[in-house]
């Protein structure tokens, strides 16, 4: 039986964010991804406290819902609470930990946009997360792959285009790949939403709705 062929046993994907709120760029992201490598699962990570960034608008409860919402119905798309459950600023590599105890064998992929690689090596212990899992990074609209620097010698180093390696390899690869470009952010959603628009088709459905019910961005203006 080839790697390919193991899909219930393949590779994890692991979608961690602040999700406020989640958008459609992080759905149709998350699954093509799925499909392109044959991930087994993805599991989204709303993240507790970002610790680097300005806190949350919604809170974490909100956008747990909101994630939980948003991938309903999807098979292959699982929501994990984590690192909304953990207490103190939430890292990536102590939720990798996590994971590989529970899975001391299987390959793990850390799907994230390439702005967010851009920042890769302000993580914590960044170096350490290749020995738990791969990165998948996607290409996001305005922000081209690095061409120099020490962010494209690690891709160099890493490089791991071939799917069927990040099937057999469990960590330690850097895929890259296109998705549909959709210059959606939450940032913009936010700033829409405070100036009393509508989110209609920029977010699932009944996310839109918990984000008008519960009037979690429209507050930030009063
Ligand atoms: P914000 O504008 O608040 O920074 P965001 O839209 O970038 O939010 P996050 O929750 O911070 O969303 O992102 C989680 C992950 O999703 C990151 O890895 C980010 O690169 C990726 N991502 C977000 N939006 C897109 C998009 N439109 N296309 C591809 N990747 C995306």
């Amino acid at each position: 039986m080839s790697s390919m062929s193991a899909a219930p046993y393949g590779p994890l994907g692991i979608f961690g964010g602040t999700f406020d709120p989640i958008h459609v760029g992080h759905l149709r992201t998350g699954y093509e991804l799925m499909h392109a490598l044959q991930l087994a699962e993805v599991r989204w990570i709303p993240v507790g406290n970002p610790g680097h960034r300005d806190p949350p608008l919604a809170s974490a409860a909100l956008r747990l819902e909101m994630v939980r919402l948003a991938i309903a119905g999807q098979p292959g798309f699982v929501l994990d609470d984590r690192e909304i459950r953990r207490s103190g600023v939430s890292r990536t590599i102590d939720t990798l930990s996590e994971l590989r105890e529970e899975h001391p064998e299987r390959s793990i992929c850390v799907l994230l946009g390439m702005d967010a690689f851009a920042g890769f090596m302000q993580w914590h212990r960044w170096r350490d997360i290749f020995d738990y899992a791969h990165l998948v990074v996607a290409h996001r609209p305005g922000w081209p792959p690095p061409t120099e620097g020490p962010l494209a010698a690690l891709l160099a180093e890493r490089a791991m285009p071939d799917i069927g390696a990040l099937h057999s390899a469990p960590c330690g690869g850097i895929h890259v790949r296109k998705v549909t470009p959709l210059e959606v952010s939450s940032t913009d959603l936010r700033e829409l939403l405070v100036a009393g628009d509508d989110p209609r088709f920029l977010v699932p459905d009944p996310v839109r709705t918990i984000i008008i019910e519960s009037g979690c961005y429209a507050r930030a203006h009063e």
